[in-house]
């Protein structure tokens, strides 16, 4: 039977400002319906981990970490969007630690992991907080295995319907981290085009699929199964790292994307699938975006059960608007452009 770990970031509510969509309902919301299914009282919770400068200034410019540390609340580097309390500074290294962590129990007990990270990471850029990030969670996760566990191989698939452009911007002259994402454009933040693969050592170890608005599940699926599934069982990387975020939800009030909750378990299912046969079953999860509580609960519970490897209910059920098909010729061009 799979084992399945989650961490929750305790004192997240004090990240907090009246009216802002990022809210601490959506983490409370989450380990509620857990809770309730039974799987959160079963599974282990795990404690962030300290991580060493050397990590945290790979991720971020050291002047970024200043910059948060004298902000004392309101905003941070001219971002409207990304509010900051007396706390959040605080809160944001412990949500890190808390990725960190899952990420070294899923290495070491090759296990899948569900860090409920928050506040968010992925657009948080080597220098800069934005789109409601400061620093990146998922980031910090990958260079924590890459220099304390000696990893040479690591995937990191961007789920969010925003690209994750802090994500990006981070490893992308890596070719130890390979990043895809899968997301809305036009949207925030405007980048994430398919001409976006990666520089020097890196090219070729970063692939954008962007979806135009109304794409709807089967663009997902079809990334997911003729472009991405076949670059990793090229890349063949040690540990697989899932930027999680449920706002490409057809109810999510942020974006145009159509997907449906049982969608979010078969991308999920898949991916965990593909990990049990070729990376000892390795996968952690970290929240990034989704603001409807709703769906929230309903997605988090069924990619939960998807990673324990059981059936999924989506009491929300499909959209009932008409999809588009306009994203195909662009997921032929990938292809051709991959040569996939
Ligand atoms: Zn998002």
């Amino acid at each position: 039977m799979n084992e399945l770990v989650f961490f929750y970031p305790e004192g997240h509510e004090k990240h907090f400002q009246h009216g802002h969509p990022e809210r601490p309902d959506r983490v409370e919301a989450i380990k509620n319906e857990l809770i309730e299914s039974g799987i959160w009282n079963e599974a282990e919770l795990i404690k962030p981990v300290s991580i060493p400068e050397k990590v945290y200034y790979s991720v971020h410019n050291p002047a970024h970490y200043e910059n948060l540390r004298n902000s004392r609340r309101g905003h941070v580097d001219g971002d409207v969007e990304t509010f900051l309390t007396e706390h959040s500074f605080q809160l944001a290294l412990n949500s890190a630690g808390g990725a960190a962590a899952v990420a070294k129990h899923v290495w070491e007990n090759s296990s899948k992991g569900f860090a409920l990270c928050r506040p968010p990471g992925h657009h948080a850029t080597f220098d800069q907080s934005m789109g409601f990030c400061m620093i990146n969670n998922i980031a910090v996760a990958a260079e924590y295995l890459v220099q304390e566990f000696d990893l040479s191989g690591v995937a990191i698939i961007d789920l969010d319907v925003h690209h994750g452009n802090g994500t990006q911007d981070i490893f992308y002259d890596r070719s130890d981290i390979f990043f895809f994402s899968i997301h809305q454009i036009p949207l925030y933040p405007m980048s994430g085009f398919i001409n976006e693969k990666g520089r020097g050592d890196g090219h070729g170890y970063t692939m954008n699929i962007p979806l135009p608005p109304f794409s709807g599940n089967n663009a997902r699926l079809e990334a997911l199964e003729t472009l991405i599934l076949p670059k990793l069982s090229a890349y063949k990387p040690e540990i697989i790292l899932i930027s999680i975020g449920f706002d490409a939800h057809w109810q999510d009030p942020l974006s145009q994307q159509l997907a449906s909750v049982d969608n979010y378990a078969k991308l999920i299912k898949l991916i965990s699938d593909w990990a049990d046969e070729n990376c000892s079953g390795r996968l952690a999860l970290f929240l990034e975006g989704g603001y409807d509580l709703k769906v929230c609960s309903t997605a988090s519970l069924a990619i939960s059960k998807a990673l324990l490897g059981e059936e999924w209910d989506d009491q929300l059920g499909e959209s009932d608007y008409h999809e588009t098909d306009q994203w195909k010729p662009d997921l032929e061009r990938i292809r051709r452009e991959w040569k996939i």
